[in-house]
């Protein structure tokens, strides 16, 4: 067992009180579907619920706060783009679920980095944690949800459903004229390779 019971709750209290209503009940939503995908490609469902229950525990921190976290972690840990501020959440939930939390599991804590602009080199578990968040029915559209679901059935569906996240993802930043990562273009191109 990743996590007793009784760790899971005092988790989901700790979440209850640090994130709002609606980013809690997403992150209920993301637990529950990243179970289904971790059932659908053989992964481990009880960490991949975990995974997804704690991936935006970070997400409502101060933009100073994360920045205090950040400038903290080693450089070479994760890729962090400073000047987006919406992707921080990820790679600073990995810290506080490791550092608050108590969660020393990397599989885990590796997706919860990850989870907003990806890497080059997502394991099967990463891609999953990340579909999650992107199709979670309470806060996400059914139609996309559906739309992803379809494209996972296929072969080489987890690559094709990530490289449909990022188009979405890519186009609706360019549509708000905001700044794009270079991790994200760099993700972007990798899995056009890939497919
Ligand atoms: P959420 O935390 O559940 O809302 O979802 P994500 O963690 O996937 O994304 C958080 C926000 O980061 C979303 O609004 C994305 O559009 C945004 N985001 C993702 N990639 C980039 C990027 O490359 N640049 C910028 N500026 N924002 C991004
Ligand atoms: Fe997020
Ligand atoms: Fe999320």
């Amino acid at each position: 067992m990743i996590c007793t019971n009784d760790k899971i709750e005092k988790i989901k209290d700790w979440l209850r009180i640090n994130l709002t209503e609606q980013r809690y009940l997403h992150s209920l939503g993301t637990m529950n579907t990243a179970g289904e995908l971790a059932e659908m490609f053989g992964l481990d469902i009880e960490k991949a619920k975990l995974a997804g229950l704690l991936h935006d525990c970070a997400k409502c921190l101060e933009k100073e706060t994360l920045l205090e976290i950040l400038s903290n972690l080693p450089e070479d840990d994760m890729t962090v783009d400073l000047n987006n501020i919406k992707t921080l959440h990820a790679p600073a939930g990995a810290f506080i679920a490791k550092d608050k939390l108590g969660v020393e599991d990397k599989e885990i804590l590796d997706s919860i980095a990850c989870h907003t602009v990806g890497k080059t080199d997502m394991t099967d578990f990463d891609k999953i944690i990340f579909l999650a968040d992107k199709i979670e029915p309470y806060k996400r559209e059914k139609k996309y949800r559906e739309k992803i679901i379809e494209l996972l059935k296929k072969e080489n569906g987890l690559n094709l459903a990530i490289l449909k996240c990022y188009e979405t993802t890519i186009k609706h930043l360019l549509k708000k004229n905001s700044s794009i990562s270079i991790q994200t273009i760099t993700v972007w191109n990798s899995l056009l390779t890939d497919i």
